[in-house]
């Protein structure tokens, strides 16, 4: 088959962080560059024209488009002058329990509480399920400002745990993504209430509030699409739970901004968190596309309610341009 050579880019965060062990910011300089990029050797589009012409056969050769996920503030204060600046418009989808939430999202408290100085007991138990595990920590009960420092470019990709403190935040990780949100906030909860630390989201980890919302969706260039209330691995939940996230969720935002939310993003997205099931909920809801989270192509014949995306990280400009020509073959 021959493949039309586009796609979907998936951004979380537009910021400098001084530790980003799960790879989900570009800074501001380097997200420049990549619009730079695709403004002069591609053609970005707005999701629904894009899906539009998708569905025509009429897709543009290099066409491209920025989407966003989660709702992160920066996505407001360091990503829309810029998506200005270079006419790049993009989708926005957003976690719609979390706006204007005083917390932060549950993978940041993690590594905030394991992963930034601080104190935890040399052993303690979570809730795995009804079940308790006993975390040990050992020598790495103490994490100070050297370890940090020491270990400040470790991420979930890389093979190694340098410490027992990343082995844990690795486990938990996968344990926290499938885990029932009450019961994962009980476990957070404990661990903050050892490191003694207020649960305050840090400035510059937070959500976007209400108002920013309907900031950041002023003007013409961002759209903003819904990404469930809680943020679950939609594939856990009964088809009733799925329906009230996917659907709550978009009446929330339209709510909050007074135009219709038509784009939809799974969390996690990969083919393993959401269903067939989950497929049809979204379609029922009113929603126009769907994006998951697995790189690829697309070809005429995809599935506009599972949208492949390609993960950008923090790249220069010229790693950017490079990677794209890798994978959006110009061919036609
Ligand atoms: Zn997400």
């Amino acid at each position: 088959m021959i493949g039309t050579p586009c796609g979907i880019l998936a951004y979380h965060r537009v910021a400098e962080l001084e530790f980003d062990p799960q790879l989900l910011a570009v800074a501001p300089k380097h997200f420049a560059e990549q619009l730079q990029v695709l403004r002069e050797a591609y053609r970005p589009m707005a999701l629904q024209d894009w899906v539009a012409n998708l569905k025509r056969g009429t897709l543009p050769r290099r066409a491209v488009v920025v989407t966003f996920d989660d709702g992160y503030a920066d996505n407001l204060f360091n990503a829309k002058a810029l998506l200005e600046n270079y006419s790049v418009p993009a989708t926005v989808f957003i976690t719609a329990g979390r706006v204007g939430n005083s917390e932060e999202f549950w993978w940041d408290q993690l590594a905030r509480v394991l992963l930034e100085p601080g104190d935890l007991p040399e052993e303690f138990d979570l809730d795995v399920g009804g079940t308790a595990m006993r975390i040990r920590l050992s020598e790495a009960s103490q994490y100070t400002e050297r370890d940090r420092v020491l270990h400040h470019s470790w991420n979930i990709l890389r093979p190694d745990d340098p410490t027992p403190r990343h082995r844990v935040y690795r486990l938990l990780c996968q344990l926290f993504q499938a885990m029932d949100e009450e019961v994962r906030d009980v476990n957070i909860e404990r661990m903050f209430s050892y490191a003694g630390y207020s649960r305050q989201a840090r400035s510059t980890h937070r959500t976007l509030s209400a108002l920013e919302v309907r900031d950041l969706a002023k003007g013409e260039l961002v759209e903003v699409g819904a990404h469930t209330i809680t943020h679950p691995v939609l594939a856990n939940l009964s088809s009733e739970e799925q329906r009230a996230e996917i659907r709550s969720s978009k009446q929330m935002l339209e709510d909050m901004i007074g135009c219709r939310v038509l784009s939809f993003a799974y969390p996690y997205g990969t083919d393993t968190s959401y269903t067939a099931d989950t497929v049809a909920i979204v379609r029922e809801a009113g929603f126009g596309q769907a994006c998951a989270n697995f790189s690829g192509g697309v070809w005429r014949l995809t599935d506009r309610y599972q949208l492949p995306r390609n993960v950008v990280r923090d790249w220069s400009g010229e790693e950017f341009a490079r990677w794209l020509d890798s994978w959006v073959l110009d061919r036609t």
